[in-house]
């Protein structure tokens, strides 16, 4: 199904951006108007890191005018493999900045507005107003949520993007959508494709989890390639669909996804009726877990402290890593055992502890081994702790020697 075009043309070209847009004026469907419609369109990137760096170099590049980047990180040397929009010299600089310059030197007609600020309920919908569109490339739960929710209060197309290691998805999140009669065609929004967030700890994000780099064009060129049909009104949008992208079986599949009449945002009888406490809807982290590590959580410092007693004879415990067999190859605590956190979840962990010596178990944050520590506890192992930020802390705070991932 093809929808009014979001954006009304610009007045002109300048004989300058005829010849630099010269490949699309020549496509029938895109012609002048598509491209004055381009010109015309203000479309927000949220996030200049895996998905935004393909996203925001490709809206420039086809010559979106106004571009927004709500970006508040700053470019990491891990980031590097996989955001392209950033480069070697601008290690530490705000990402927001050194994509700006970015689309600079890509396209210098485009305005780029920059939002240097994490997004949250004060300012989102104030960032969001006056944008046709919003191209989400964020990687946490609570942010989509309220993302989508945002949208929907502004009636704008969401255009949603999602990684992990060789998979990916994409949509296009619009309830507000319209035939070209002006009636409503039933599309859905984020929550009736995902009611409620993944458990904490369940969903491991892509710095726990690794991402393939190029995956990041694959699934930011999908919603560039939708970001353009919705502004320029050809095609049929992924409006009401699911994009399935499998990059190791070289797979595409669509879905359809319908929208659920009891969604708590767009549905009849909505409760979300403005913007909710999204990390608490979202939760850092289980009530289950939060409850174990209160109180049983050791820092990397104490940790260094017990392991030289260990050493000395003085102490006896067991330092568990509840991290994946290739995470343990990238950096580890001397002295630790890996025990896998589903060895834990389908209860074969439990066998492999010593009952007469103190458990200690770490991961890469400190979030799975809070839910490994409950597991733990619940099984009798009083005096099990774990430590607070993990291997991350460790390789910060006790052994820089060691990479981080
Ligand atoms: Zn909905």
């Amino acid at each position: 199904m093809s929808f009014t075009p979001l954006v009304e043309p610009a007045d002109e070209l300048s004989i300058d951006e005829v010849r630099r847009y010269s490949r699309h004026l020549i496509i029938p469907d895109v012609g002048m108007t598509g491209q004055k419609r381009l010109k015309n369109a203000k479309v927000l990137v949220i996030g200049a890191g895996g998905l935004g760096s393909p996203a925001l170099l490709y809206l420039a590049a086809a010559g979106v005018g106004t571009i927004g980047i709500a970006e508040f990180d700053e470019v990491d040397e891990s980031n590097l493999q996989r955001q392209i929009i950033h480069g070697q010299s601008d290690i530490g600089r705000p990402k927001a900045e050194s994509a700006r310059d970015s689309i600079r030197e890509a396209n210098p007609y485009v305005n780029v507005v920059v939002h240097n600020e994490r997004l949250d309920n004060d300012n989102v919908l104030g960032i969001f107003e006056g944008y046709d569109l919003i191209v989400d490339g964020t990687d946490n739960f609570a942010t989509r949520y309220m993302v989508n929710d945002a949208a929907y209060f502004l009636k704008i197309p969401y255009v949603w993007g999602s990684i992990y290691r060789f998979d990916g998805q994409a949509s296009v999140f619009w309830p507000h959508a319209v035939d070209e009669k002006g009636e409503s065609v039933d599309a859905p929004c984020y929550r009736c494709l995902y009611p409620e967030p993944p458990p904490p700890g369940m969903v491991p994000s892509c710095a726990e989890g690794g991402v393939l780099g190029v995956l990041c064009a694959s699934i930011g060129s999908i919603q560039v390639n939708e970001a353009i049909k919705l502004l320029t009104g050809i095609g049929d949008p992924i409006v009401g669909k699911l994009m399935i992208y499998d990059a190791l079986e070289m797979e595409y599949r669509k879905l359809r996804v319908r929208k659920d009449p009891n969604c708590a945002l767009c549905g009849e009888n909505a409760t979300v009726t403005g913007l909710i406490d999204y990390e608490s809807f979202c939760g850092a982290i289980s009530d289950e877990a939060a409850d174990a590590a209160a109180g049983s959580t050791i820092s990397v410092v104490q940790l260094e402290q017990m392991l030289k007693e260990r050493e000395e004879g003085t102490r006896d415990f067991v330092l568990v890593d509840v991290r994946e067999p290739n995470e343990y190859e990238i950096n580890k605590i001397p002295g630790s055992v890996l025990i896998p956190k589903g060895e834990f979840l389908n209860g074969s962990a439990l066998e492999k502890l010593p009952s007469d010596k103190q458990i200690v178990m770490h991961c890469k944050s400190g979030v799975r081994s809070a839910e490994t520590l409950a597991i733990v506890k619940g099984a009798g192992f009083a005096d099990a702790v774990h430590v607070g930020g993990g291997v991350v802390a460790w390789v910060n705070q006790i052994d820089p020697s060691q990479p981080a991932y």
